[in-house]
């Protein structure tokens, strides 16, 4: 499945910017040169984000200790083992584009990726077919104005008929975001400034195991796991840092990682508290539910991606690029539809909503061939609750705002903090970790 492709303007793709970007001059060398900066650096939260930015401070030989929530490292990557004969991504699965810092990691280690060329199906009215009448993407990036409604507005204004909204639910899903919600002018302003590459990579490992072996595994030993942090007092020249244990951390620095969500939800106590412009801009980026379900199968009698679903708008065969002979299919479900199935009162009801989808489109197959399945709730993640940020209509440059470090003190990294448009990446979750300990061995 190509992610990316979508509304996508390829004539302004124009290369990786690390080369040359003065944000990442660690990347290329392998210097252990330190830093005029000598004091300690806390990190909360340890997916790629925070696990990457402490990789940094390690090479540059600063101080740092990543708190995390919850007990384990990775985030939004996790993996799931013995379900099926490879193992499966819990969390992200594709690489998208090679031109980037994990791009250029997975280069010199020379780890095996295959290109995902799978083909797609649609499910319109209630056929798999194997084209639809209009391309709904293609119609999105023709427009010459690209106004801040929504890709449901746009569409509903357009005449796509309601035999599309599915479709552009699946398209908006891709984004992690409900098609009520996305911005028209947003999303491709930020597709503009993706510079990663157009292509989609798996690997037969998973997604987990990569940053682990890149460098994860190199920074476990300064993880402090099941560490809520819940209070940030950095109005002295020490900043402290409370957990849910009541206990007290010292730094110099911190880089907060966490999920917008969790900054949303004010789980963070600040002191002194931010300003309103910056609690308004986190409100601005756009996160809702997420989930994948994977079902295991005795055949493989569906197709590759099949789009449109109203249950799940996209399914994506996990086999590919795998290796293994277990039939499994994942439903990646997002927005309304997560929110729905996320309602429904337990995993068994979930997989029977998405199995009668399945039945109906493939004429009772799926029951009969269903062997097991595996959910996947990320909104019932207490310290992710959600899939990925999104640009939410109305959301400007609140992701700058967002990202703006406080009084040389605090730092903002994560997906979500983002400014390249690779938001919604692993890559991205990296960059933004990257920046920040740039801007910390400046100071
Ligand atoms: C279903 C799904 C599919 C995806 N598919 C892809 C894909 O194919 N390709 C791709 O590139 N990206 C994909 N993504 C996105 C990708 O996973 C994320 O962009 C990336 O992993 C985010 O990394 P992060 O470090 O910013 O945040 P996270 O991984 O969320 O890490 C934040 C960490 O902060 C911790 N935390 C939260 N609150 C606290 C607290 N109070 N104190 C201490 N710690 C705290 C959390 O436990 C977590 O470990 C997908 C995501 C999902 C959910």
């Amino acid at each position: 499945m190509d992610r990316r492709k979508f509304i996508r303007k390829s004539s302004l793709i124009t290369g990786g910017i690390f080369a040359s970007s003065p944000l990442f001059p660690f990347i290329k060398s392998s210097s252990k040169t330190k830093s005029d900066f000598s004091g300690k650096v806390i990190i909360v939260g340890a997916g790629s984000a925070g696990l990457y930015a402490g990789f940094l401070l390690k090479s540059k030989g600063i101080d740092y200790e990543i708190l995390e929530a919850s007990d384990s490292i990775g985030g939004r990557l996790q993996k799931l083992d013995g379900f099926a004969d490879f193992p499966l991504d819990l969390g992200a699965q594709w690489l998208h584009g090679k031109k980037s810092i994990l791009g250029d990691l997975i280069k010199r280690s020379k780890t095996k990726i295959t290109k995902d060329k799978s083909d797609t199906v649609y499910w319109y009215k209630n056929k798999i077919v194997n084209s639809l009448p209009l391309n709904f993407a293609d119609y999105v990036n023709d427009l010459d104005i690209l106004p801040d409604i929504s890709y449901q507005k746009i569409g509903k204004r357009n005449d796509f008929s309601e035999d599309y909204k599915y479709i552009i639910e699946a398209l908006a899903g891709d984004y992690g975001a409900d098609a009520s919600e996305l911005s028209v002018k947003w999303t491709a302003k930020e597709e503009e400034d993706w510079s990663s590459g157009n292509s989609d990579f798996k690997f037969k490992e998973t997604f987990f195991d990569l940053i682990n072996i890149h460098f994860a595994e190199k920074v476990i030993d300064k993880v402090k796991f099941d560490t809520v942090v819940n209070k940030i007092d950095y109005q002295k020249e020490k900043i402290i840092l409370k957990d849910n244990k009541n206990t007290e951390y010292l730094a110099d620095k911190v880089i907060i990682t966490v999920p917008i969500t969790i900054l949303q939800a004010g789980d963070i106590e600040f002191t002194p508290t931010f300003q309103k412009s910056k609690i308004r801009a986190f409100n601005k980026i756009g996160m809702g539910p997420g989930m994948k379900v994977f079902l295991k199968f005795k055949k493989e009698f569906y197709h590759e991606n099949i789009i449109g679903g109203t249950v799940c708008a996209a399914y994506a065969n996990e086999k590919i690029g795998k290796v293994g002979k277990d039939n499994v299919l994942m439903a990646f479900i997002m927005g309304e539809q997560a929110e729905h199935l996320s309602s429904l009162k337990n995993d068994e009801a979930v997989t029977l909503a998405l199995v009668r989808e399945l039945d109906e489109m493939y004429d009772g197959k799926a029951s009969r061939y269903l062997i097991d399945s595996h959910v996947q709730d990320w909104t019932r993640s207490p310290f992710i609750k959600g899939a990925y940020s999104f640009s939410k209509v109305g959301i400007g440059n609140s992701r700058k705002t967002a990202a703006a470090p406080i009084n040389d003190k605090i730092y903002f990294a994560g997906e979500a903090m983002n400014l390249s448009g690779h938001h919604q990446t692993v890559h991205g979750a990296l960059e933004s970790g990257a920046r920040a300990v740039s801007h910390i061995l400046k100071k």
